[in-house]
């Protein structure tokens, strides 16, 4: 495959051809009198949601066509490389499809007893938080996923999961074996213990304040806000408000000021990542929208694109558009730098050197 057109291969690295050669990006035009398909436009590095969950809905693990249905939405929609952010779901048989996108994983949720949504977690004490976080360590691909705060009943307000022995303990036993370790937070409370704990990034972080935000900055502790689950809040205060008007207000709030908290923790240099929260409540095949919400809430363009490509992919550890990658890229028929809205429909989807749509 020839590709003609901007190759961005880099925020600053723009290029006007590259080819596609045994599956692998190649820079350098091949020595070959054979053919190429040609394929013009503005090309980017497959799409990373940076948090979604491939073999889950709302009520819990589902069948493996259920699972297989999810991560071909994804891929259709430009992501072809997904940070699983919690499954109880066994899903490896999907690293042994060409056709479908790239997953790393989180192993299962580990959440406090009673703190978190039915069918999802491992339910745990405190006690257990070394062992389990070891055992998903070991599960997942390079990260732990904790739900470091949620509703407690007994305040009727958002509350820490964790004491902070247990959890710098945990944290500690996951880097031992190698992986990362990432909380769900809402609340404002839950999130300096965990980052004076050692976590490597929050989920959803809509809590961050003026005081906090210095702190994840200066320890680099990145966030996924989930801008396009946030947008539930709303709704979700409405449903709680009878049992828990205190919840519901708190909801309400973090809610209202989501933007200008992106848009604080964006300024102060806390890396920001496109995450979806798919295949909780939310369809598969968002990360398009979770982009333009980024935007909406003051991420310049290419900082925006960068969340989903050249820099999520750095910050996962797998490679964009170098010499010899994977050819795994979306191909868009306008400057999706100049608009990202773009992004919402690819003009081709290049899996593995293969194009699948
Ligand atoms: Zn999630």
């Amino acid at each position: 495959m020839h590709l003609k057109g901007r190759i961005l291969v880099g925020p600053d690295d723009v290029r006007d051809e590259m080819w596609v050669v045994g599956g692998r990006v190649t820079h350098e035009r091949p020595r070959t009198t054979r053919e190429f398909t040609t394929v013009e436009g503005w090309v980017l590095p497959g799409l990373v949601d940076a948090h979604c969950h491939v073999g889950l809905d709302a009520h819990g693990p589902v069948d493996a066509a259920t699972a297989e249905k999810q991560a071909l939405t994804d891929r259709d929609g430009g992501a072809l490389l997904l940070r699983d952010a919690g499954s109880p779901s066994d899903t490896r048989w999907i690293d042994d499809r060409a056709d479908l996108p790239r997953i790393i994983r989180a192993g299962r949720h580990i959440a406090r007893t009673r703190r978190y949504i039915r069918n999802y977690a491992h339910e745990i004490e405190p006690e257990d938080l070394v062992a389990y976080v070891a055992q998903e360590a070991r599960r997942g691909d390079g990260w732990v996923k904790l739900v470091g705060d949620w509703i407690d009943r007994s305040t009727g307000d958002l509350e820490s999961c964790w004491p902070p022995g247990e959890v710098a303990a945990a944290i500690a036993e996951a880097h031992r074996l190698g992986a990362r370790v990432t909380a769900h937070c809402f609340a404002e409370n839950s999130l300096a213990p965990l980052v004076e704990a050692g976590i490597d990034c929050i989920e959803h972080a809509t809590g961050l304040t003026e005081e906090t935000i210095p702190l994840f900055a200066e320890r680099g502790v990145a966030i996924v806000p989930t801008l396009v689950n946030i947008a539930t809040f709303p709704d979700l205060a409405v449903g709680g408000e009878k049992k828990f008007p205190r919840w519901a207000d708190h909801m309400r709030r973090l809610h209202a000021r989501r933007y200008d908290t992106v848009r604080a923790a964006y300024d102060a240099g806390v890396p920001v990542f496109a995450g979806t929260d798919a295949g909780g409540s939310l369809a598969h095949g968002l990360v398009a929208e979770e982009v333009a919400e980024l935007r909406k809430a003051g991420l310049p363009a290419v900082a925006a694109l960068s969340a989903t490509t050249w820099g999520a992919r750095d910050w996962l550890g797998r490679p964009g558009l170098t010499e010899g990658a994977s050819a795994d890229l979306v191909v868009y028929p306008e400057d999706p730098r100049a608009d990202v809205r773009v992004l919402a429909a690819p003009r081709r989807v290049v899996l593995r050197g293969r194009v699948i749509g």
